[in-house]
């Protein structure tokens, strides 16, 4: 069973950098896209940190000045994902229930239905972001997280398929595997 889902077309990420300092916002501007939503947790900032640091906050700014929308989507909770999101004056959704679509329909109308080619989700797991992003034909960019050792036991579970994603993907698209550095993933 598991086999045929690892199959899925879905898990084929657009683009992969270590750290979210390491996207060509440039390039994705030059590219068409208007809109970027982030994944908070371990791609933003770890678990056990409340709050955007220096770094995120300039990120964030810079990130703005090209003229890009941005919005946060989180699995998690409001409490959290309201604070961190309007420290950095931005718009966001919490409870999305990644890879499931309806956070992200959710993004989309807060946003005034955009063009879906217009809109970049960045994440740190194939599993909620990568899937979810590419069902909702958004262009996919994936980090490494941030620190794994604060992550809850379920995204462990999905950190275990993740690696089984990446071993099928190095074993059946070789290529693909390579071009995007993927072996680098940790
Ligand atoms: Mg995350």
């Amino acid at each position: 069973m598991i086999e045929i889902f690892l199959r899925n077309k879905y898990f084929y990420p657009n683009e992969y950098h270590k750290t979210i300092y390491d996207v060509n916002f440039n390039n994705l501007k030059q590219k068409g896209f208007r809109y970027i939503l982030i994944d908070l947790d371990n791609t933003l900032i770890p678990y056990d940190e409340n709050l955007a640091n220096e770094n995120v906050d300039m990120l964030i700014k810079k990130i703005k000045s090209l003229g890009f929308e941005v919005m946060i989507i989180s699995n998690n909770k409001e409490d959290r994902v309201k604070k961190f999101s309007e420290s950095i004056q931005c718009s966001y959704i919490y409870s999305a229930r990644k890879p499931f679509k309806f956070g992200f329909k959710k993004a989309l109308k807060k946003l005034n239905n955009p063009s879906k080619d217009q809109v970049v989700l960045i994440g740190d797991q194939f599993m909620t972001d990568v899937f979810g992003g590419n069902r909702m034909g958004f262009y996919t960019v994936v980090v490494d997280a941030i620190k794994r050792k604060t992550e809850k036991w379920y995204t462990k579970l999905n950190r275990k398929l993740e690696t089984r994603v990446l071993n099928r993907l190095k074993r059946k698209d070789f290529e693909y595997y390579e071009k995007l550095h993927l072996g680098e993933k940790r």
